[in-house]
């Protein structure tokens, strides 16, 4: 890579000074540095252009460059600079509506920066919740090993893989994880319905550890990051009677899935009967553009919270929780989403890029691929026999060679030990046909070659 003058100065501070999430430090790579967007595409310093295969983090759903949304926040930011939402302002109050609306129920939102507080703040509202309807013991919530949910320390606590905790432990007690729907790798053996299975257990697991003291089930309707799990339409609607069977409440981790991701406005309206009774979501929230989480909850629950009592309110507040500038920018976001139909596109090519992609399957290195509305995974193993999860390495080159021919894409990095093997695929959703196109082409040719 040939490097400007300017171009060094900034690889000298970005290795000086930075910080980077996740990432290893390897004094002799060079740092990945983004200089403008445009679309589903971004360029470098020395101007070489990529497709963003996975939308940033996830988040990037309507692509670089929408005036109008910059707009909003620039308007915004000049009628009203800040304010706390420990009174109101106006684009909280419209947007709390609207989330309420998009929910189809009556749905009461408090907002925060980013998914990791969205869950915080479901968990702290859930053991109050149970508190205040005189049942003070239910304070546990169960997860799903491989779930992803934040990295603070509570949502680092519901997230339950592996990597991402050594270190860091001891997590919050309380915490308790139960195995995924997951029937490629099914804890409960080669059975039909394994994701029943899988929604059963968690009925015992709470009636093992007593109904009385559990408050929460918090999941994703579809896990993404764990490496993109899709369970059978049922699961959720098992789990949702599970829950209300013993009166422990089921929080949706909407955080990737909400607003169009999988081919509906949020991933639990897949399964019509359900019911979430407190939903979390963040990144589509504001496409990216600025940061800004909600948590949404039944009005049952708000209910308990309306009630005389001098410590009957939520002890909860956060500085830039639901910027006014924020807040604005996820209602340009929302009306965008809308006009341009982008949840039933989503729906329809998300479809037919799914069939071309379950096409490799045909490939010997190729266990799975699984998807719903713009979200895809494909999982690598050694042979479809002993589904021995491919290598490190391999996973690692698949990936270089699709950034060398221009296509960026994610895998399910540090889920379990052994088992970072599922490539994950997310464009944005508005994204061209022949962008879309590209991706698929790019994907295909590099495992045609490496995994033949
Ligand atoms: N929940 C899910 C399902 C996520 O994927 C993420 C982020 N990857 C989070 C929560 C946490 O969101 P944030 O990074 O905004 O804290």
């Amino acid at each position: 890579m040939s490097v400007n003058i300017d171009t060094e100065d900034l690889v000298q501070k970005d290795r000086d000074y930075l910080w980077h999430a996740m990432a290893k430090h390897n004094e002799k790579a060079l740092p990945f540095i983004a200089r403008r967007g445009e679309g589903s595409w971004f360029t470098d310093m020395d101007g070489n252009r990529y497709l963003d295969g996975v939308s940033g983090l996830w988040c990037l759903n309507l692509g670089h460059g929408r005036k109008e949304i910059a707009l909003a926040a620039f308007e915004q930011m000049m009628s009203l600079s800040y304010f706390p939402l420990t009174l109101s302002h106006v684009p909280a109050i419209e947007l709390s509506a609207k989330i309420s609306e998009l929910l189809q129920g009556s749905y009461r939102t408090f907002f925060s920066n980013s998914g990791s507080e969205a869950n915080e703040t479901a968990f702290k509202i859930a053991r109050q919740y149970h508190a205040q309807n005189g049942n003070p013991g239910k304070y546990k919530f169960i997860s799903r090993y491989r779930a992803y949910h934040g990295s603070t320390l509570g949502a680092m606590s519901a997230t339950a893989q592996a990597n991402r905790r050594m270190k860091y432990d001891p997590t919050a007690p309380g915490f308790l994880h139960v195995p995924p729907p997951y029937s490629y790798r099914s804890s409960f053996g080669d059975m039909p319905n394994s994701d029943l299975a899988a929604a059963d257990f968690i009925d015992q697991v709470i009636s093992w550890e007593g109904a009385e003291t559990v408050a929460g089930v918090i999941m994703e309707p579809f896990i993404s990051g764990g490496g993109v799990i899709i369970p059978a339409k049922e699961y959720l609607v098992r789990v949702a009677e599970i829950c209300k069977k013993h009166d422990v409440l089921l929080i949706l981790d909407e955080v990737v899935s909400g607003f169009g991701r999988t081919g509906k406005m949020f991933g639990f309206m897949h399964s019509d009967e359900v019911k979430p009774d407190i939903i979390t979501m963040a990144k589509g929230l504001t496409s990216g553009y600025l940061p800004l989480g909600a948590t949404a909850v039944s009005s049952k629950i708000y209910e308990k919270f309306k009630e005389n009592g001098t410590h009957n309110h939520l002890r909860h507040v956060s500085t830039y929780g639901g910027h006014p500038a924020s807040c604005a920018v996820a209602l340009k976001n929302i009306e965008i989403i809308e006009n341009e139909q982008i949840v039933q596109r989503v729906a329809n090519l998300g479809e037919s890029i799914l069939g071309k992609l379950h096409d490799l399957t045909a490939l010997s290195k190729v266990g799975e691929v699984r998807g719903k509305g713009f979200l895809y995974g494909i999982e690598l193993v050694e042979d479809k026999v002993s589904k021995t999860p491919v290598s490190e390495e391999l996973m690692g080159n698949i990936i270089a060679a699709c950034t060398k021919k221009g296509l960026i894409i994610g895998r399910n990095g540090d889920t379990v030990p052994g088992f970072n093997n599922v490539l994950i695929i997310a464009p944005p959703l508005s994204s061209t046909e022949e962008d879309l196109d590209f991706v698929v082409d790019t994907v295909e040719e590099v495992l045609m070659e490496f995994c033949k």
